[in-house]
């Protein structure tokens, strides 16, 4: 036999055993963006190098290690790591935000390469918000009302808990990033070598360092929340009263600084314990500089991102009771002269009737009884039996494969009407 090639590491291949419950998430995500009034975008999956390094940063983690990035002809692209990106370029590109408001979504593939364990691929998928032309801490609130809603379609809302911080100006951080620095210049003994680069270049991202003596050292490191101006400090009150009005609890972790430089004001996280490391299922916070930043008219931003491979991890663990469907609902079984084309005609005749059944057609020749096991493997509620006399006499033999009731020959006419009655 030829030697067989195999996925990429951490590109996973969704099976159609699993299919049915990344349908049934993906269905509870489009029907709570509809109910919002949220319009569905797609970016290409390939953008400009140049994009994901102005817009995410230089010294981050996803620009200085996690992009797939190649050469085509003289052009330097890559494999998209992340959505706001190319929707912000989008949405410059056919001026959907110039004096407009938008609210966006998109799902899709996402590629880092990062080293895969569980909860942690090269190839994942994400489900994106993007809200461009507002400033007001409403659309704070109801991007995070909204997940939240989400969370309780999917049956997970007691096993994730939501952490929120505001990081306030660009001015206010860089003051922020002094203080920071002067404090954590005393501590250095403490710090990996990658902790010391962080030191230099992304001083903010230590506040989420693993390392549990340096958390430890950071209980009285200066607050990021005590460092900010007057805007962000009444935009983020804001923000807290109306979640508690509608009654969404949160935790406001004051070391949440997410990973992006794009942020500023409002960040959160979505967390849960019951995914070992890979705990976020969703990030997002507010971008008011991004735009301007990749060239278009200044326009406040707003967005986040959850990541479906853990939502589907997180599902499985916890919600015992998902709606998932038949695959099949009806095998059709036939044998002998004239038999193929009339089951054919039948099947294509109950397709037409009644679209929402799957109506699975054996296909592949063999005895009833090899037919019957095939109906009975699908899973399928109902078999339709067709033979020469059954052609002949223009009649059905209908076969209840769970068992409860007999087998009923019904004539041709009122097939669909039977059929109807049991599902
Ligand atoms: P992490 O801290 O886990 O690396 P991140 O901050 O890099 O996450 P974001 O860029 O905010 O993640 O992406 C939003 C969401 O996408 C994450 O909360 C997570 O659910 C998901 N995600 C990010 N990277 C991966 C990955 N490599 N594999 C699977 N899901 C991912
Ligand atoms: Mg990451």
């Amino acid at each position: 036999m030829a030697k067989t090639i195999q996925a990429i590491r951490g590109m996973n291949d969704c099976a159609p055993t699993e299919s049915p419950l990344w349908q049934w998430i993906e269905a509870q995500v489009r029907q709570v963006l509809a109910s919002y009034s949220y319009s569905e975008v797609r970016m290409p999956l390939v953008e400009n190098t140049a994009l994901f390094t102005r817009a995410i940063g230089e010294v981050t983690d996803v620009v200085s290690k996690e992009m797939y990035t190649f050469w085509d002809n003289e052009e330097q692209l890559t494999l998209r790591p992340e959505g706001t990106a190319g929707c912000v370029r989008a949405a410059i590109e056919h001026g959907w935000i110039y004096n407009n408001e938008q609210r966006l979504w998109y799902m899709g593939p996402m590629f880092r390469h990062e080293r895969p364990q569980k909860g942690r691929y090269r190839q994942f998928h994400q489900a994106g918000v993007e809200v461009f032309g507002i400033a007001n801490p409403e659309i704070d609130a109801e991007l995070i009302i909204l997940t939240a809603r989400l969370w309780k379609m999917l049956g997970i809302e007691k096993h994730v808990s939501l952490q929120l911080n505001s990081i306030g100006s660009l001015e206010a951080r860089a003051n922020y990033r002094t203080a920071l620095v002067a404090f954590l210049q005393n501590h250095q003994g403490l710090m990996s070598e990658e902790e010391k680069e962080r030191l230099v270049k992304n001083p903010l991202r230590i506040l989420d360092t693993k390392n549990p003596e340096l958390q430890k050292v950071l209980d009285d490191a200066p607050k990021l929340l005590d460092y900010l101006d007057d805007e962000s400090r009444e935009h983020f009150a804001q923000l807290c009263s109306l979640l508690d009005a509608i009654g969404i609890q949160y935790e406001i972790n004051s070391k949440l600084v997410r990973g992006l430089d794009y942020y500023n004001k409002t960040v959160f996280e979505w967390v849960t314990t019951a995914l070992g490391a890979q705990g976020t299922v969703c990030g997002g916070g507010r971008y008011d500089g991004l735009v301007e930043q990749l060239g278009g008219h200044a326009s406040p931003g707003i967005g986040f991102a959850m990541g479906l491979e853990r939502l589907v991890l997180l599902v499985q663990e916890v919600n015992q009771n998902i709606p998932v469907e038949r695959a099949v609902d009806i095998y059709l079984v036939y044998q002998g002269e004239g038999t193929t084309l009339a089951a054919f005609q039948l099947a294509e005749k109950v397709r037409s009737a009644l679209p929402h059944l799957r109506v699975m057609l054996h296909a592949s020749s063999g005895s009833f009884k090899k037919q019957f096991k095939r109906a009975d493997k699908s899973g399928a509620a109902l078999a339709l039996v067709l033979g020469e006399s059954e052609v002949q006499n223009n009649q059905v033999v209908v076969k209840h494969l769970h068992g409860g009731v007999d087998q009923q020959v019904v004539d041709a006419t009122q097939v669909i009407d039977y059929i109807q009655a049991q599902f």
